[in-house]
């Protein structure tokens, strides 16, 4: 039945990604998930990824560059490196950031933010003290 098979490629999708931290792009991503279903297609990928972050399983996160896929989809900060590429959580800044809409004088309702800091992750900071 298509039906199962969807859903289990969906699954094995969202698995993958809740067992990593890194925010993969789709493209790192599909490579890993084809060990596991060598048939997947790229399209499929793309299908379920959508689907994912439409039911808000998952977030997408874009600085308007390649996309990256995270499986913690609650509001919470990250740091986008400008040398590598790479998002990072900044997990000590959740407190902070579930604070701040109640400060906001805004009158409609806000249910969550997708923000992100720009800066040099601590792998490349470490690298550029060691070439010094
Ligand atoms: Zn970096
Ligand atoms: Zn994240």
């Amino acid at each position: 039945m298509p039906q199962v098979r969807k859903s289990r490629q969906r699954d094995a999708i969202l698995c993958n990604l809740q067992n990593r931290c890194d925010h993969p792009t789709a493209m790192e991503l599909y490579l890993s998930v084809r060990e596991e279903i060598p048939n997947l297609s790229l399209g499929t990928m793309y299908r379920n990824l959508n689907t994912l972050c439409e039911s808000g399983q998952i977030l997408r996160l874009s600085d308007g560059g390649e996309e990256h896929y995270d499986a913690t989809a609650h509001s919470h900060a990250h740091l986008k490196c400008t040398r590598c590429g790479r998002f990072y959580d900044l997990p000590d800044l959740n407190d902070a950031l579930e604070a701040l809409p109640r400060n906001s004088a805004y009158a409609g309702e806000i249910y969550g933010c997708n923000l992100i800091f720009f800066g040099v992750c601590a792998n490349c900071h470490r690298q550029t003290e060691q070439n010094i």
